[in-house]
């Protein structure tokens, strides 16, 4: 058990809801920041109080940078400073060629899957850095499988997006490990959540499930669980790294 404080993004649905579940099973206070779905955020309070455990509730849109700023803020005076951020929050747009794009979806689409990690990177660096006082921590950035395969005819930009997560964990790694600060990655497959319903294919997991070497979707749990090792002392050598869960694909 611990007596640390853990930042979720994007912790009301999905591979946050589960990761905010974890951490609090491992005795993580934890701030669970959710955009517009109070109502499911609130379960997952509900789930992790039940259990003895201990969360807040902030809403913040942390494609905003204002927004991001009020977080941190609400963070500090209701938990305290993070001992680790997870930048979870994430978007994708309806399967497209880049050809139908519009600089408008694009730039939205950066906004809340790379603008988003770097500033919340940042409010979490001035708290937990060595230089600034801090007793270190521990960031981890949700990238995507889709970084390295390029999305074509269908998220191009998505997987754009998580290429940019992939240099910044790699560059703010090397960047802030003098201070006590280890960035790393987790980068899912296929996982079963509402993320393939935006693109427009709700079923896209299991259309897709048995050309996967496992032959089968990835559970929100299981992402959960890298996290949570990376956020932890066991691996406290690991910095600059990637967790690839995505059945061999
Ligand atoms: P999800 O079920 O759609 O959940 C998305 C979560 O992000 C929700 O809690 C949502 O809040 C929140 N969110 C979105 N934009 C936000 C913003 N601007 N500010 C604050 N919160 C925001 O998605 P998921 O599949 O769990 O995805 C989580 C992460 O995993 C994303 O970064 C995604 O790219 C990545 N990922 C997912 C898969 C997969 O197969 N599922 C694969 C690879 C990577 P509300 O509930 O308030 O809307």
């Amino acid at each position: 058990m611990s007596n640390k404080i853990v930042l979720i993004t994007g912790a009301s649905r999905g591979i946050g809801a589960a990761t905010a579940r974890l951490f609090a099973a491992n005795g993580y206070a934890v701030g669970i920041n959710y955009r517009s779905r109070q109502d499911a955020a609130q379960a997952v309070q509900r789930d992790i109080e039940a259990q003895g455990g201990r969360c807040v509730l902030i809403q913040a849109d942390v494609s905003v940078e204002s927004e991001v700023i009020n977080l941190f803020r609400q963070l500090d005076e209701q938990l305290g400073a993070p001992d680790c951020l997870v930048n979870n929050a994430g978007i994708l747009h309806a399967q497209s060629k880049l050809e139908a794009m519009s600089a408008e979806r694009i730039n939205q689409l950066l906004s809340s899957n790379v603008t988003s990690a770097f500033i919340c990177a940042r409010e979490a660096i001035k708290r937990m850095s060595t230089a600034h006082g801090g007793s270190g921590g521990s960031i981890i950035n949700v990238s995507s499988m889709a970084a390295l395969k390029g999305s074509p005819n269908e998220y191009m930009d998505y997987a754009a997006s998580k290429g940019a997560i992939d240099s910044m964990t790699r560059g703010l790694a090397l960047e802030v490990a003098a201070y006590g600060i280890r960035v790393n990655a987790v980068r899912p497959g296929l996982i079963y959540t509402d993320i393939h319903a935006d693109g427009g294919e709700p079923g896209r997991v299991d259309r897709l499930k048995e050309k996967i070497p496992l032959r089968r979707g990835g559970q929100p749990e299981e992402v959960a669980e890298a996290i949570c090792w990376l956020a932890s002392e066991k691996s406290a050598f690991v910095t600059g790294s990637f967790i690839d869960l995505s059945g061999g694909l």
